[in-house]
């Protein structure tokens, strides 16, 4: 946890939080904080902070809060993701958050298994708490805007040329595409498979709406390290 995110619930008064739970136990025994210690703290899709601790009870303590400036804000990208299996769902949803994208669209394809929709890891509690450890780990505050897209066909048809506007559209491919990008700097909306890849006609789908086939190479990566590595290249 490289910084503390406060939500309003947080606070007692106009500058003062109470932190009980994870975020005390984090507090009292991962950074063995004494009261006068100061925090670095963030108000969820608000500003950045710090928080000095003025006391500490046996399961509770209070900040007091001084705001300093706005968050690093998003990454213009849109990262599109066949619904991966609910393991790694819940951390993919976190490192996505902390590697800025500002949109994430969980989709269906035909290659993502029925069963994965039913995990109470999809329900709106659980993906909020994944998007908030990984806001948490970059330190950054501005939740990802969030979408479960069931239907492949009607999405591409009707949502995707509003969702990918003017900017770059690429889909991740292992074969037949072409060497991704590096370093852009335009708005992005990246497309990434399941585990057993897009379909022929889904990849055809894309293509006719102007996506570009990109690959990093013959090696087959897992959607996780997939991901990072084609965000870590792209941006
Ligand atoms: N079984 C599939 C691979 C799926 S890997 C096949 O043989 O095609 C899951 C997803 O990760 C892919 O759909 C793609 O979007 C991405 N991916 C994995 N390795 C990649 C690579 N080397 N280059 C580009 N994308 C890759």
């Amino acid at each position: 946890m490289n910084r503390i995110l406060l939500e309003p619930t947080d606070f007692t008064g106009p500058d003062r939080a109470r932190l009980t739970g994870r975020r005390f136990r984090h507090v009292t025994e991962t950074l063995r904080s004494q009261v006068g210690d100061v925090l670095r703290i963030g108000s969820v899709n608000g500003p950045l902070g710090s928080g000095t601790v003025v006391a500490l009870g046996p399961d509770s303590l209070d900040l007091a809060v001084a705001w300093e400036g706005e968050p690093p804000p998003p990454r213009p990208v849109t990262l599109i993701l066949a619904l991966p299996r609910p393991k790694v769902l819940r951390r993919l949803v976190a490192d996505v958050t902390s590697l800025g994208v500002a949109r994430l669209i969980l989709l269906e394809t035909w290659r993502v298994e029925k069963s994965y929709w039913q995990t109470p890891a999809l329900e709106d509690e659980a993906l909020r708490r994944a998007m908030i450890l990984g806001l948490e780990q970059s330190g950054a505050t501005t939740l990802p805007r969030l979408d479960l897209r069931r239907r492949f066909k009607p999405f591409v048809e009707d949502e995707l040329p509003d969702v990918a506007g003017t900017g770059r559209r690429l889909v991740a491919h292992p074969r037949e595409a072409e060497p991704c990008p590096s370093r852009l700097t335009q708005p992005l909306t990246l497309a990434i498979g399941p585990e057993g890849g897009f379909t022929e006609y889904e990849v055809d789908q894309l293509v006719s709406r102007g996506f570009e086939p990109v690959t990093l190479g013959p090696r087959i990566l897992r959607v996780e390290t997939a991901v990072a590595a084609l965000l870590g290249r792209l941006l």
